[in-house]
């Protein structure tokens, strides 16, 4: 089949390079000149690995990524006359978080560049689909017809809208600034997260040994400052010695800022016609289960063996009922997969940036008395990947 997929983010390229060994034809639109990765960490886990090897790309993504190093623990940080105090609330057992992975976004992005065949990407190329879902793509003026296209343009898709399909945008109320440090740090305290009172510090170490962090804060929508590095370093400033060296070996100019947003409610369906929805896209989610692109991943995977015939070969007829069975059971599952993970973000949010004394007690409280086994498997349960059966 001919398929186009609007979006060279992690989703779209993904899905790029699994149709694309099966034997299908793809065209990536891209609308940067340049496909352009936020300059950050991700993680990984075991449910984006999982999909990952289904396309056959597991591998050359572990030897650019980094195990061992994610601890899945949470700390409280409280202000005291002796200096900042950080007490572990909780430690996910090593069994639960062996298998999460970090790696820099921009080396993630070269790989799965490197995966696909020359041409396959068209940037300068902003694209829009038909809104009754007919499988064509318009960009630069001219339209292209081909047997399916698939969505993967981000947070704000313009094509979710044009399709039909969009809920709409939630501002989580809090915003989250991003670094990789210049170098290596001393940890006096587990890599991990740090929660205090609407605000939270997260270190995740890279495969080269220097440190990508994240920060967030409650504030109102749409904040900016000339200055973002001065004003993280701020409103940290009396955090542990680590977050300090952390944001102090970090490049001014090479901190992000974005506010954070989900989808105000899950979408009622990824596809219309022969257009599917894929990656933030189809289920924009906060960052609290560090999930997002893996649920891209999955979408990926889930397509790409939907689009396979019963022997495990590739679909040809791109006109017959196998093809719309194909993406209607993809949007079941993708949906029903994404909606829950959506949520169960939310609620990770609304615990972590929790502000007031009274909710932070009670937060750390509950935090501390729950028993590693239960979070354990809430971890396990989360990287379980329903790969669908053919
Ligand atoms: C602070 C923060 C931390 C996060 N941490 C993690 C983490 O640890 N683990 C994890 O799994 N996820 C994490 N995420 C989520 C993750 O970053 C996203 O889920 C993921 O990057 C989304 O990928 P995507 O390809 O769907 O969309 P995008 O990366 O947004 O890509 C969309 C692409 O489409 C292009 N585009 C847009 N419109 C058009 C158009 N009309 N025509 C052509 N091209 C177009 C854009 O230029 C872009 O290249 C985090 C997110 C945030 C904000």
């Amino acid at each position: 089949m001919r398929i186009a997929i609007v979006g060279a983010g992690i989703a779209g390229l993904v899905t790029a390079a699994g149709i694309q060994a099966d034997g299908h034809e793809v065209a990536v639109f891209e609308r940067r000149d340049e496909p352009n990765p936020v300059g950050a960490g991700l993680t990984l886990f075991n449910n984006a690995f999982a999909a990952l090897d289904l396309l056959g790309l597991g591998d050359s993504i572990r030897q650019i990524s980094r195990d061992g190093i994610v601890s899945g623990a949470i700390a409280a940080m409280r202000p005291t006359r002796n200096g900042p105090k950080v007490s572990w609330l909780l430690s996910v057992p090593s069994s639960a978080t062996a298998t999460m992975r970090s790696v820099h976004r921009v080396a993630l992005h070269r790989e799965l560049m490197a995966q696909l065949a020359p041409g396959t990407v068209r940037t300068g190329s902003a694209a829009l689909v038909a809104a009754d879902g007919t499988p064509q793509v318009t960009a630069s003026g001219r339209t292209e017809q081909f047997d399916l296209v698939v969505v993967a343009d981000g947070l704000r898709s313009r094509n979710r809208e044009i399709l039909g399909l969009d809920t709409g945008l939630r501002y989580a109320g809090y915003t989250a600034w991003r670094g990789v440090t210049e170098q290596p740090v001393s940890f006096a305290v587990q890599p991990g997260e740090i929660w205090g009172r609407g605000q939270v510090f997260g270190m995740v170490p890279l495969p080269d040994a220097r440190v990508y962090w994240y920060a967030t804060r409650n504030t109102a929508e749409g904040q900016r400052v000339d200055n973002e590095y001065e004003l993280v370093r701020e409103e940290f400033s009396g955090w542990h010695e680590t977050v300090q060296e952390c944001i102090a070996v970090t490049a001014p100019d090479a901190v992000m800022r974005h506010d954070i947003y989900d989808l105000a409610k899950p979408l009622t369906s990824f596809v219309r016609g022969r257009t599917v929805l894929l990656g933030d896209a189809a289920h924009a989610m906060t960052p609290n289960l560090g999930q997002g692109a893996g649920q891209g991943i999955e979408d990926a995977a889930t397509l790409t063996c939907l689009l396979r015939d019963a022997g495990g070969r590739m679909l040809r007829d791109a006109s017959g009922e196998a093809l719309d069975a194909a993406l209607a059971k993809y949007s079941q599952l993708r949906q029903k997969r994404t909606s829950s993970v959506l949520r169960r973000s939310r609620s990770a949010g609304l615990m972590a940036q929790a502000e007031h004394p009274a909710a932070v007690g009670f937060r750390n409280a509950l935090t501390r008395l729950m028993p590693p086994q239960v979070m354990s498997a809430m971890t396990q349960r989360l990287q379980q990947w329903p790969k669908p059966e053919l």
